[in-house]
């Protein structure tokens, strides 16, 4: 499509970042560019509304630099999901492995109301671990999952097979 085909242009390869034999995706360009940056936040807030959403919720950190705007256009709140330790309050806390070692995320007990419906959006689908771990959270906090949105697949990876089991049948997306 004309937006897949704009958001493409607009995405930079970066060869052996950020270690040799990675092509990193860099978003940055795509973000600077005010007619991408705002087609990106159109369609992801026309997501929002097509899926009843109540949340959007942001994947720390290029996630917030999407859902935040996203929410905003679609007249909805924006909920952070953050690495451990950022988050004041009780919080529920979900670890996943890394190629070295492992990482943490948290996301605030009482961030949403009985019955809510969450979006969920990031930039990058890699391994799906860090959506998984988003997901396990967001199920825990008692809010409906409505479906999950990212900018780009990296489809080699097979992050949407792993996802499978965490979706609980919602969608997963891609720009
Ligand atoms: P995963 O947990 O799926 O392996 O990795 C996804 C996370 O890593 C996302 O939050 C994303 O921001 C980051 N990530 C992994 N690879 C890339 C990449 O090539 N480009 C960008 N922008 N982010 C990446």
């Amino acid at each position: 499509t004309a937006l897949t085909d704009l958001l493409n242009s607009r995405i930079k390869d970066v060869p052996d970042y950020p270690k040799p034999g990675v092509m990193f995706k860099d978003i940055a360009p795509l973000l600077a560019d005010a007619e991408a940056f705002g087609a990106l936040t159109r369609a992801l807030a026309d997501r929002a509304r097509e899926l009843g959403a109540t949340k959007v919720v942001g994947l720390e950190a290029r996630g917030f630099v999407l859902a935040a705007p996203a929410a905003f256009a679609a007249g909805l709140g924006f909920v952070p999901i953050r690495k451990k330790g950022k988050l004041p309050g009780e919080v529920f806390e979900q670890s996943y492995d890394l190629e070295y070692g492992s990482a943490t995320l948290e996301v605030q007990c009482d961030a949403f109301a009985p019955g809510e419906r969450v979006l969920v959006v990031d930039d990058v689908l890699a391994t799906g671990g860090t959506i998984a771990a988003s997901l396990d959270l967001v199920q825990r906090t008692g809010a409906q999952l409505v479906g999950v949105v990212v900018l780009m697949e990296l489809g080699f990876l097979d992050g949407r097979e792993r996802l499978a089991t965490h979706l609980g049948g919602a969608p997963l997306e891609t720009l």
